[in-house]
C-alpha cells in the first residue's frame, strides 16, 4: 500500500520573508483528497507500482503554473507530468532501493520542499547461470580498461533527456518466449552479480527487433557485456535498451517510430545463446518493462 504522507512535507524558505505560494497551500488540500486514489493511478504510458524496480507516481499538487516544478531523487532529475491539473513526479525506482520512506526534492520558483513517498517491498527470484567464457565473468585487467570506458559512456547516455515525452504505451520489440524475467537476483558461475535489469526474449539469430514506441537513437555500439546494443530515448528520461544484437540498423540521431526495424537478435557479449535482452530505463535506473507495455 502506498501512503503518500503529505503531512510530513517540509516547506523550506529559501529567501527570508518569502511567502508560501498558493500552489503549496492548495496542494496540501488537494493531495489529501487525491491520495486515496493513488493506488490505481496511471499517467501517460506509466503504470504506478511503487516497489524496487517499479515506478512511483507521486502527486506534487495542483498545477496553477504552466511551468512544471523541478524534481530530483538524490542527484537525478525525475520526469514530471500534468494530469487533471495536478503535477505528478514519475519516479523510476532502482532494484537496490529499500522498502520504506523515500524523498523527492521539489523546486518551484523560489521555493523548495521535500515530499515523502513510500516504497513497498518486493522479492525477486534467484537465477544461477553458467558462462563458459570465464573472461565475461571475471574480466582480465585489459578488459576492465574497456569496461570502465564503456561505463562512463553508458552513464552519459542514461543521463540524456529529451524535453518532452515522445511515446505512448510500448509494444513488444520482438514476439518470442520470455526466458528470463526482470529483477532476478543473479549469480554467474556462482558469483553474485547485479540483478537482471531487463527481460530476455528468445529468438533465433537474425530475428528482427522493432522499436517499441517513438524514440530517438542516443547510442549504438559494441560493448563488452552487452555486445552490439542500442539505446533509445523516448522523452523525459524514459529510455529503452537492446543488447546482444547480431546487427544494428539505426545510428545515433535517428528518430524511430513504433514498429520500425532497429536491429536483429544475436549472441554478442555475455550470453549463453541468441536472445534479445530488453531494458526500460527511467531517471537513469532500470524498471520493469511490463509497466510500460500495452495490456
Ligand atoms: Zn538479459
Amino acid at each position: 500500500m502506498i501512503m503518500l504522507n503529505f503531512y510530513t512535507i517540509l516547506l523550506q524558505k529559501i529567501k527570508p520573508g518569502f511567502h508560501y505560494s498558493c500552489w503549496f497551500s492548495a496542494m496540501l488540500v488537494t493531495s489529501v483528497l487525491n491520495s486515496a486514489h493513488a493506488n490505481t493511478l496511471n499517467i501517460g504510458p506509466f503504470e504506478h507500482d511503487p516497489v524496487p524496480g517499479g515506478i512511483a507516481i507521486v502527486n506534487l499538487g495542483i498545477a496553477t503554473d504552466t511551468t512544471p516544478p523541478t524534481v530530483t531523487l538524490g542527484v537525478r532529475p525525475v520526469a514530471v507530468m500534468e494530469n487533471n491539473k495536478q503535477w505528478y513526479a514519475i519516479v523510476g525506482v532502482s532494484l537496490s532501493t529499500k522498502a520504506g520512506k523515500h524523498q523527492l526534492a521539489v523546486h518551484s520558483g523560489d521555493t523548495k520542499m521535500i515530499i515523502d513517498f513510500d516504497i513497498e517491498d518486493k522479492q525477486y527470484e534467484e537465477q544461477r547461470i553458467v558462462i563458459k567464457d570465464k573472461r565475461k565473468v571475471n574480466p582480465a585487467p585489459y578488459d576492465m580498461e574497456r569496461i570502465n570506458k564503456e561505463n562512463v559512456r553508458i552513464k552519459e547516455v542514461k543521463a540524456y533527456r529529451y524535453k518532452e515525452l515522445l511515446s505512448d504505451k510500448f509494444q513488444m520489440p520482438l514476439e518470442g518466449i520470455l526466458t528470463s524475467p526482470f529483477g532476478l537476483r543473479r549469480f554467474f558461475n556462482d558469483q553474485p552479480r547485479r540483478p537482471h535489469g531487463g527481460i530476455d526474449i528468445a529468438g533465433d539469430n537474425g530475428t528482427p527487433v522493432y522499436a517499441p514506441a517513438t524514440g530517438l537513437v542516443v547510442e549504438t555500439g559494441d560493448y563488452f557485456f552487452n555486445g552490439n546494443c542500442i539505446f533509445l530515448e523516448h522523452g523525459l528520461g524514459l529510455q529503452s535498451f537492446y543488447a546482444h544484437l547480431s546487427k544494428i540498423h539505426v545510428k545515433p540521431g535517428d528518430k524511430v517510430n513504433a514498429g520500425d526495424l532497429i536491429g536483429e537478435v544475436g549472441a554478442t557479449g555475455r550470453v549463453t545463446g541468441p536472445h534479445l535482452h530488453w531494458s526500460v530505463g527511467l531517471n537513469g535506473t532500470w524498471v520493469d518493462p511490463n509497466l510500460l507495455l500495452e495490456d
